[in-house]
This record gives structure tokens, sequence and C-alpha cells, in this order.
């Protein structure tokens, strides 16, 4: 087997393999990927697959409105339909000073060219007739925003990369990183491997990796909790979030409504244990919003985590430590919409030195060390 290669990334979620993917469609498929476990058994086979532009902070809105035009044609790129849905998004606010913050946000959206509704209960209530709107005081609503299947996306990449020319070794841990005057080293339980070009898109174990190369990163795993009911005919659009109310749900392309929440207790760490109280709370919760949703079963519920930065954009680029050692981490819950923009803009920027589409310079991981804007559109 080859075992030299210019760049090497570590991680397949839907990270890893876009940026692996946009590799090789602007040329360079002299890539490896390697994945400790399958593909997708991540954080991105475990998430609910929304796609919003609808941020607080203008990187976020950019990074994902340039995702939704990669999302748009993904499925004809690919060839794998992904079952992408643009039914909009719909943020709910219970809360007076997030209703005025979502006044500003609005305006921030539209001057970057985000079309952004603000509506109030009753409107909602015409529109969207199964949402009980009580303490509702105000919502937003941007028709192209949307959902996909996670796995599909994640497979549609790596497939895609692969075809491309680009190995992917599944299984295979990097245990530790070397590193030399030209070269990184990386020793795996596959062997050693020899590469130019680092990238971490190591998701909740990002910390870990680069830890290997003795660089600190700030970002912690939080465990988040989701589940899934029984399937029904397909009948809500959109995906309904809130921040101050602490949800999100939205119907699948099989009818199932997949839905979870935070938990501000939750302390950093990995545990991928499951707990009764979220799945009674949640239910609760939902019952309320989606009268409809009583008469439906739980099938399903699983962990997966945050990988969180202090300001909860991702952390993109080039170490300022360690030249030639990239870094795609700290998504929080972002990762799988801002995907296909991240790994065009990391792929543009290990191959030419520089961004097209998007600017992810102040993405940089040297941000904490001055004032940064945290995101607040987070559940
Ligand atoms: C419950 C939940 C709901 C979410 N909902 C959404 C949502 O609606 N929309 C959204 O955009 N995001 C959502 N997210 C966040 C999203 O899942 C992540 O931000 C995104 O999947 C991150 O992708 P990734 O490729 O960076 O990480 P991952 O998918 O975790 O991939 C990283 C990969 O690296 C591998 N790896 C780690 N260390 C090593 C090593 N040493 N050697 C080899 N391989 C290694 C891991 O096995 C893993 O497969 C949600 C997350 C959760 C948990």
């Amino acid at each position: 087997m080859k075992n030299e290669f210019k760049v090497a990334i570590i991680g397949a979620g839907i990270v890893g393999s876009s940026i692996a993917y946009h590799l090789a469609k602007f040329g360079e498929s002299d890539v490896v990927v390697f994945e400790k476990g399958y593909i997708s058994s991540g954080s991105t086979g475990r998430c609910a697959g929304g796609i919003r532009q609808q941020w607080s902070s203008p990187n976020n809105v950019l990074l994902a409105m340039r995702s939704v035009k990669l999302f748009e044609k993904m499925s004809e790129e690919t060839g794998v339909d992904i079952e992408y849905k643009q039914g909009g998004y719909l943020v709910l606010s219970y809360d007076e000073n997030e209703a005025k913050q979502f006044e500003e946000n609005v305006k921030m959206q539209r001057t970057l060219g985000l079309n952004v509704e603000l509506l109030s209960p009753q409107q909602v209530k015409r529109r969207f007739e199964y949402v009980n709107v009580n303490g509702v005081l105000l919502a937003t609503f941007c028709q192209t925003d949307g959902h996909a299947n996670p796995h599909l996306a994640n497979f549609a990449y790596a497939r895609s990369a692969r075809k491309l020319g680009v190995t992917i070794l599944t299984h295979t841990a990097v245990l530790g990183i070397e590193v030399g005057t030209s070269w990184f080293i990386l020793h795996t339980d596959r062997g050693k491997f020899k590469a130019k070009i680092v990238v971490n898109a190591a998701g909740d174990y990002s910390g870990q990796v680069a830890a290997m190369v003795g660089l600190n990163l700030p970002v912690e795993s939080y465990r988040h909790q989701i589940l899934v009911t029984e399937p029904v005919k397909n009948f809500v659009d959109p995906m309904l979030i809130s921040f101050s109310g602490n949800f999100y749900v939205r119907q699948t392309k099989h009818g199932q409504f997949i839905m979870g929440q935070g938990d501000k207790d939750e302390r950093a760490g990995l545990n991928y244990n499951v707990t009764f109280k979220f799945e009674k709370d949640l239910a609760l919760k939902m019952c309320r919003l989606l009268p409809f949703m009583r008469k439906l079963r739980i099938v399903r519920h699983w962990s997966g985590h945050y990988n969180m930065s202090p300001d909860a954009q991702p952390i993109l680029g080039e170490s300022l430590q360690l030249t030639n050692f990239y870094y795609a981490v700290g998504f929080s819950g972002h990762g799988f919409m801002l995907a296909p923009a991240v790994g065009e803009a990391l792929a543009e920027k290990i191959l030419f030195g520089r961004t097209k589409h998007v600017d992810i310079s102040s993405l940089n991981v040297d941000r904490f060390e001055k004032l940064t804007v945290k995101e607040m559109n987070v559940v």
C-alpha cells in the first residue's frame, strides 16, 4: 500500500470528507483520509441534518449561505440523493431580549443578502397551523433553509472523493504524529504514513489530535442527545428551532420526527449514554409545541457531541505555530450545515494559499487572543 501522500486528513466525518472531495475536485487527489471508525460514525451520523443560514454572527451566515449553494447541487454533482429539502427554518422566540436581538440579526442577515422574514405569532399560526404559538413573541423564517440526510451527505462526499482518486482508510486510527522538517509521520494502527500537509478534522477528538503535535486547541466536546419517532405521512415542511425554548425538530423524508434539546448542566467530556429524563422532558415540550405529537411513539434515542470553541464558531485555517498543519474543528451544533463551504474553503487555502468564496481568515485560532463575538443562535 502507498504510504506517502501530499495531504493527510484525520477524520472522515462530513468535514474531512468535504475537504478531501474539494481537494480532489480542484485537481489534488494525492490525499489520504484516516478514519478510526466507519464513515459517518462520529457526530455527523448522530446529527439532525438541519441546514440554517439564520445566525447571529456574520461569519456563520456567510459560510451557511455558501453551503446552501453547494447543497443545492450536491445530489446532482455526487450522484447520491442526499434527501435535501428547502422547506425553510422557523425560528421561534419566547424571550423579550432575544426577540429584540432577532430584529438586529435579521437586519444583518438581509445586509448579507439573505431573504429572511420576521413573523408575528399570528402569522406563524396562519402559515403553520399545527404549531401551538402560546408564549411565542416573535419568529423569523427563511425559505431557503432546510435539511438533508447527514449519512447520505457524508457518503456522497466520501464516495465522490474516492472516485476522484482519494484514499480513505476506515478503521484506521491515527495514534501519534511526528513532526519532521518537511514531512509529518503519522503512526496509525496500519503502520506509518508520511504526509507534507496534515488536516485535523477529527471532530470530538480534535483536541487530542492537536495534542499529538504539541498544540493546545481551545475546544471541548459536550454530549447532546437526540431522538426519533415512528413515521407518519409527510406534512411538516420547515425545521422548527428555538434558542430560548431550547429545542429543534423536523420531519424526515420518511416521515419520522427527529428532535433534540441542549442541557446546560452537561459537563465537557465524551459520554455516549442516554437518559430517560431527556426523553421525558423533550416529549412533554414537543407535545405542547406540536399537539399532534401526542399520538406518536418514540422509536430510537442516541447521543453525540458538539465540539465547542469558546465563541461557538468554527476554528479554521493553518496553525500559526506549525506550518502545514490545518484545522477544521469546533463546529458546535452546526458542522453538518457548514461542511460544504468549509471543505471548499480549506481546499482553496491549502492549494492556492487563499480562499475564493468565503473569507475564513477571522476564524483562525489566534482570534481567541483578542475579543471575539459569540454566536448566540445555538441550542
Ligand atoms: C445531537 C446532535 C445534533 C446535531 N444537529 C446538527 C444539525 O442539525 N445541523 C448541523 O449542521 N450540525 C448538527 N450537529 C453538529 C454536527 O453533527 C457536527 O458539527 C458535525 O457532524 C461535525 O462534523 P465533523 O466531520 O467535524 O466531525 P465527525 O462527524 O465527528 O467526524 C470526525 C471523525 O474523526 C474521526 N477521528 C477522530 N479521531 C481520530 C483519529 N485519531 N484517527 C482517525 N480518525 C479519527 C472520528 O471517528 C469521526 O468519524 C449536531 C450534533 C449532535 C450531536
